[in-house]
């Protein structure tokens, strides 16, 4: 397969280099199907849909995205169509043809603990449905990148702040306002550290989906045709004028200020999608639990697959991918805890940071990708071994930079086969590129006696605050 195939003309698409559900693009290792997940959510029914799907189309693989979808590998020359009928059988992709664009729009990202997260300010989980369902209906929405990206936080403890994102929005606690607020962004994260840049304004969440509205149709308005991120309309237009601009076909008065101005969002603890963590929902004789796991890489077969679903059924739960390339089950009752764990353990999913395979990421690399100069995914392995406590790699097969959606403390970068460059930034929200070139050309051990010889500072605290 040399050139992306796509589905039958019932769901025309237009043409794209990303992968979809519809539209499969050629790797070295077989085509790639991109399945995108409304809050990172999948029941246990399409969870098993894929597993069996992946085995009869594909390899069998299964990668989890730092988007909290899913990218199925090597799919078989000639088993396309199998594979997108059984992925739409499954209530999967874009519900009609008129939907079509769908299967190229971004999910809004969330928590992964939308709805149950113990600390949050506000249950995101209808307003999600509504930006997505905005996203996916609204006709104008189909001329938007696929990159285009909404972050939509509710506060809560478990949440990705660090990728930036075109529109992103963050609840205001609730005891500063008379009605639920959100904080507002354009081109950007939420601000956790004095230094980050602010907040533009807030809105009330009754009026976050129209205002929202007028803000994408504000970029399609004034975008030139080589804008394809908000950051690049506003390298022309003033943040300014494309707010008010936004006002004004809303009519949704915008909240500004001094303390809008110096509000800062609570810092996340990423270290929550490990184990087990009390929900909200308690009463004490029916305490829920969210409970998660990462598995090495972020990739995981069929049958690690199935047996995830299995475990849904059985315990009533919800599972959902999150931004860590790990997965995480809701509403797991306190009787059931340690079975879980001990399942998610026997599947060869991390539930702790103890694991150094939790702190290093990694592309395709040189199995799956024809860019590629490294095995990253063998080397990584080899990495975590001697990997120091605290501290994150990032290994990149070319600066494409696929597996990490911004920059990590520590990125190794291909040189050639089983040789890397050496990268390292203390603050990764203010690095362009990978940050300060430490070294050229490591063998693994190399770059793991470098990485062991410096006095690494607890690299983990600013990457996930
Ligand atoms: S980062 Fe480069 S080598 Fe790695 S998967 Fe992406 S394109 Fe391929």
């Amino acid at each position: 397969m040399n050139q992306a195939f796509h589905s039958s003309n019932a769901f025309p698409l237009r043409p794209s280099a990303c992968p979809g559900l519809l539209r499969i693009v050629p790797a070295l290792d077989g085509g790639i199907c991109r399945v995108k997940l409304q809050r990172g959510e999948l029941s246990a029914t399409q969870a098993l849909a894929i597993a069996d799907a992946i085995d009869e189309h594909a390899s069998g693989i299964v990668d989890l995205t730092n988007r909290a979808n899913l990218q199925l590998r090597g799919v078989k020359r000639g088993h396309e169509n199998a594979l997108i009928a059984a992925l739409l059988g499954a209530a999967l992709g874009p519900r009609d043809a008129a939907h079509a664009h769908a299967d190229d729009v971004r999910n809004v990202m969330t928590s992964p603990a939308a709805g149950c997260d113990a600390h949050a300010l506000y249950d995101t989980t209808a307003l999600a449905a509504e930006l997505l369902s905005l996203l996916q209906s609204d006709a104008r929405c189909a001329a938007l990148s696929p990159k285009f990206a909404l972050l939509l936080d509710g506060g809560e403890r478990l949440m990705m702040l660090d990728h930036p994102h075109d529109i992103w929005c963050s609840a205001l606690h609730p005891r500063d306002h008379a009605e639920p607020m959100f904080a507002l962004g354009l081109a950007g994260c939420p601000p956790v550290l004095e230094g980050h840049p602010a907040a533009l304004a807030a809105v009330p969440a009754s009026e976050l989906v129209a205002l929202t509205r007028a803000l994408l149709h504000t970029f399609l308005d004034l975008a030139a045709p080589d804008h394809t991120r908000m950051r690049d309309l506003l390298a022309k237009q003033s943040v300014e004028s494309v707010l008010a601009r936004a006002e004004r076909e809303s009519g949704v008065r915008l909240l500004r200020g001094q303390s809008i101005q110096s509000w800062r969002r609570e810092p996340a603890d990423a270290s929550r999608r490990f184990g087990a963590w009390q929900q909200r929902d308690a009463h004490r004789d029916k305490q829920r639990w969210h409970i998660g796991g990462q598995p090495a890489l972020g990739r995981v077969n069929s049958a690690t697959l199935r047996r995830l679903a299995l475990l849904t059924k059985e315990q009533g739960a919800t599972l959902r991918m999150t931004p860590w390339q790990s997965v995480l089950l809701t509403d797991i009752g306190t009787a059931n805890l340690d079975a879980t764990l001990q399942t998610l353990d026997a599947l060869g999913l991390a539930t702790t940071t103890d694991n150094p395979l939790t702190r290093v990421i990694a592309c395709a690399g040189s199995t799956g990708c024809v860019k590629s100069l490294a095995d990253t995914k063998a080397d990584a392995v080899k990495l975590a071994a001697r990997l120091p406590d605290n501290t994150r790699v990032h290994l990149s097969g070319c600066p494409r930079s696929c597996a990490a959606a911004q920059c990590a403390p520590f990125t190794m970068l291909a040189a050639q086969n089983g040789r890397y460059d050496l990268y390292h930034t203390h603050d990764p929200r203010e690095s362009t590129g990978f940050g300060r070139l430490l070294a050229r050309g490591l063998t693994i051990d190399e770059a793991a006696d470098l990485l062991n010889a410096s006095a690494a500072p607890p690299f983990d605290e600013p990457f996930d605050a």
